[in-house]
């Protein structure tokens, strides 16, 4: 059977901890788990300590940009001149009662000291830059829960202090990085030219990369050894028009690609742990056939374990 490889998924984000992981289903997909919060965080550690199958997970630690509001860089600040400084708003009522239902922010330092285990993490992440992301009404994304979106959003100043500070513990500890980029392209590209391009252990992986070919061939692959970049595709953003899709992996060096679901993986339905394995599959295939007709599904996805053995060595 192949070994299907999810180089980006997640757990949920539950703050209530009522969720429970399990670690069925995992049988046959090797998967880099992303933590982006310290609720996730605690759900995945758990779900690290209870799976008999740890040789089929790889732990990511990091916070993602739609929760680097909920921790603070440097000084310690109360609540409220802590998200005046890192929220961007307009509308007062809004900020005000965003600040009511959000948490007191949290000192990253700590929390990297704290938290972060060698032992257990292969990978930084999910970290990185969002331009278009939203403060939804009850402060910050929560998986089930539906909640309007305000116009509130995080000042990419703050969201590059807390990248910047996951850049460092990325070449500090000499592990790999998983990166996510909403519309920050240019931006997020200097700040890795600044901060990993001199480290060459640190390997990056961008995941669901919505930026140009241009950028990826002209900055990326052009300043970083083809080696240090891998570009992890999903159907649902990746392969939204399939040519594109296609298009995309006939345009970057075969041994950069991986594949990904985006999606949380802690739900032991088997419908829904088939149908990311379907997801898996589905990019496999498509792989297969932008390369070359004459490749199946099952080289493409022992291609893409290589590839992955490689990011994550
Ligand atoms: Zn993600």
């Amino acid at each position: 059977m192949d070994k299907l490889v999810d180089a980006h998924c997640h757990v949920v984000t539950d703050p209530e901890n009522t969720h429970c992981g399990d670690a069925e289903g995992f049988r046959g997909m090797l998967r880099c788990v992303m933590s982006s919060n310290p609720y996730d965080w605690s759900n995945l550690k758990q779900m690290t300590s209870n799976s008999v199958r740890k040789d089929d997970i790889r732990v990511g630690f990091g916070v993602h940009p739609w929760y680097s509001h909920l921790f603070y860089v440097g000084a310690s600040r109360n609540k409220l001149s802590h998200y005046q400084d890192v929220l961007e708003y307009k509308d007062k009522d809004q900020f005000d009662n965003l600040v009511r239902v959000l948490p007191e922010p949290i000192d990253l330092e700590g929390y990297i000291a704290g938290e972060f285990d060698d032992a257990l993490v292969s990978v930084v992440g999910e970290v990185g830059l969002d331009k278009l992301f939203r403060l939804p009404t009850n402060g910050f994304y929560v998986q089930g829960e539906k909640a309007r979106l305000t116009s509130v959003k995080v000042r990419i100043s703050h969201q590059e202090a807390v990248f910047r500070r996951f850049c460092r513990l990325a070449t500090h500890a000499g592990i790999p990085i998983s990166i996510h980029d909403v519309k920050c392209h240019g931006k997020l590209n200097d700040i890795c030219n600044e901060e990993l391009l001199p480290c060459p252990s640190v390997k990056i992986c961008l995941h669901s990369y919505t930026g140009s070919t241009e950028t990826l061939l002209g900055q990326w692959l052009k300043k970083f050894p083809s080696d240090r970049v891998f570009v992890s595709l999903s159907k649902w953003i990746n392969f939204k028009d399939p040519e594109e899709g296609k298009a995309l992996v006939r345009s970057l060096p075969p041994n950069c690609i991986l594949t990904e679901t985006d999606f949380p993986i802690d739900n032991p339905d088997p419908t829904y742990q088939g149908d990311l394995m379907e997801q898996l599959r589905y990019l496999n295939a498509q792989i297969a056939q932008a390369w070359d007709g004459g490749l199946d599904a099952s080289q493409a996805a022992l291609h893409v374990y290589e590839n992955f053995q490689r990011f994550i060595e």
